[in-house]
């Protein structure tokens, strides 16, 4: 074979991924939002098929040398080209290890556990979930260890979602966290609270729903590429760059939620449309990687939107659609109420200072899971207890333990890292571009475009084309350190509660 012709074959190759991917993801999008609850019975038959479909074109005698092909001559190609084959190469790798029957029961095994997982939740009942979470635990180990026997499974599985950091550094990175962030955690809790009374009177969603375009508009998202949706838990899912969806849940006593979800999923969709016009439909378009993803709707939801100046611009739309609930309230109360700190239960519910622990928390317990120092029973009380010795809470119920979060019931076992790394990542690219452009007048505007425009020349529009390190230093300049984080918490967290720097 030669090199035109594996590149032609890849191109053929890729095409019909694409279509199949759009296909599952407008599916999986219609059973989140308006499918009946039922349907997802005739929706898993459906998506085995197409995932075996997948399986079918991806696995392939022809594949391994199209991509060997390309790869053996990488020199003599286009650098998208070879990023192309090294990437379709990897998907090859992984799925070749799996026959095709265990491969479709599997994903039809996570559309059920899925659907299992979310009526576990309302009745908080995690004995019925906990069959569905032993069989993926295993499936997961089973898998990591054919990819890489050598390696720790739980370091086979953090690869998948942000490659190249593992339980090295993962470790002293939450070792960092614990020790400067627990005892800021605990003097906020015990200090005087700012009034958030007013951000829990009564918001009527349409009110709500008109001031989430007001901040779609800021962030400088076009509504003719992305639509905003509801569902119980808040998601985006992109199909190329110009169909992308974002969903966010309304509460009616507390306005915030719905607001930041959205500002959140809404930074998600800026990197997924960002990818430049010549990745669309391969396999380089959208993110890279969990933890550069989360360091973009992190950015947005809290190093910009949950500043003093964001909030100036944020205010007066408030007024304008509430005017009644925001009666009294100035730019600075409403900082102070937005970033009100208190241990507390549920993760995407969390301020920011102790959002990181609940992360934290999911990483020791995965760890164990994938060490076999704990079994599928034994969660629930592991949970329980982590809750109680790092943020001193009670944990009531599955529910608002265990049952929490849908990673799980989705099969992503050492997704939860991410969410703290994209958050550390943000705060090293936001001291490089204040040094390139007006961060804060942008905020105080209410016009994030330059924001926007930094992060998609540093990294959006290369979608996957450059390696997430790669990015990673294109954005910030050096390599990640947790100091800088904590640094950034503690500072910003003395300001809101003068009293915890006196004792
Ligand atoms: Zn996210």
């Amino acid at each position: 074979m030669t090199v035109t012709e594996a590149i032609q074959k890849m191109d053929a190759y890729e095409e019909a991924i694409y279509a199949l991917n759009h296909a599952c993801s407008v599916l999986y999008t219609d059973g989140a939002t308006a499918a009946p609850k039922e349907s997802w019975k005739g929706r898993g038959k459906t998506l085995g098929y197409l995932s075996g479909q997948m399986y079918k074109l991806t696995v392939t005698e022809e594949n391994e040398e199209v991509f060997r092909t390309i790869l053996e001559h990488r020199d003599e190609c286009d650098e998208k080209i070879a990023r192309r084959a090294e990437l379709n190469k990897e998907t090859y790798d992984d799925m070749h290890r799996v026959p095709l029957d265990e491969y479709v029961a599997y994903e039809e095994l996570l559309n059920e556990a899925d659907a299992v997982w979310h009526e576990a939740k309302l009745k908080s009942d995690y004995a019925m979930f906990a069959p569905y979470l032993e069989k993926m635990i295993a499936w997961q180990k089973k898998i990591a260890k054919l990819k890489d026997p050598e390696k720790p499974v739980y370091d086979v599985l953090l690869d998948m979602y942000e490659k190249g950091v593992g339980t090295a550094q993962l470790d002293q990175f939450f070792a960092t966290l614990r020790e400067e962030l627990l005892p800021v955690i605990a003097k906020v809790a015990a200090a005087r609270q700012p009034d958030t009374a007013f951000l829990k009177k009564l918001y009527p969603v349409e009110g709500q729903k008109k001031l989430s375009e007001r901040v779609m508009e800021m962030e400088g998202i076009p509504f003719d590429r992305v639509t905003l949706g509801e569902t119980e838990h808040p998601f985006t899912s992109g199909v190329n760059k110009w169909d992308e969806r974002i969903t966010t849940h309304y509460h009616e006593d507390d306005v915030m939620s719905s607001l930041f979800s959205v500002i959140h999923e809404g930074g998600h969709a800026l990197y997924d449309i960002g990818s430049d016009d010549d990745l669309q439909f391969t396999c380089l378009a959208g993110g890279v990687s969990m933890g550069v993803h989360e360091s973009q709707s992190r950015f947005y939801e809290n190093l910009i939107c949950r500043s003093l100046p964001f909030c100036k611009a944020l205010l007066p739309v408030m007024r304008e659609i509430f005017p009644e609930q925001m009666k009294g309230v100035d730019a600075d109360m409403m900082y102070a109420a937005i970033n009100a700190s208190s241990p507390s239960l549920i993760r995407t519910e969390a301020d920011e200072l102790t959002y990181p622990i609940h992360v934290m928390i999911r990483y020791e317990i995965e760890k164990k899971i994938f060490a076999d120092e704990v079994t599928v029973d034994e969660l629930p009380a592991l949970w329980n207890r982590l809750y109680k010795e790092y943020l001193g809470v009670d944990v009531p119920d599955d529910r608002h333990g265990i049952l929490q979060d849908s990673h799980w019931s989705g099969g992503s076992f050492g997704y939860f890292p991410s969410y703290a790394l994209g958050s550390a990542y943000g705060v090293q690219m936001l001291e490089k571009m204040e040094k390139d452009i007006d961060v804060w007048g942008a905020a105080e505007n209410g016009d994030l475009r330059p924001v926007t425009a930094w992060l998609h020349e540093r990294i959006h529009r290369f979608g996957s084309l450059k390696k997430p390190q790669e990015v990673l230093m294109n954005a910030m300049g050096e390599p990640l350190d947790a100091k800088k984080y904590t640094a950034y918490l503690k500072n910003k967290y003395a300001k809101i509660y003068p009293g915890i720097t006196e004792a």
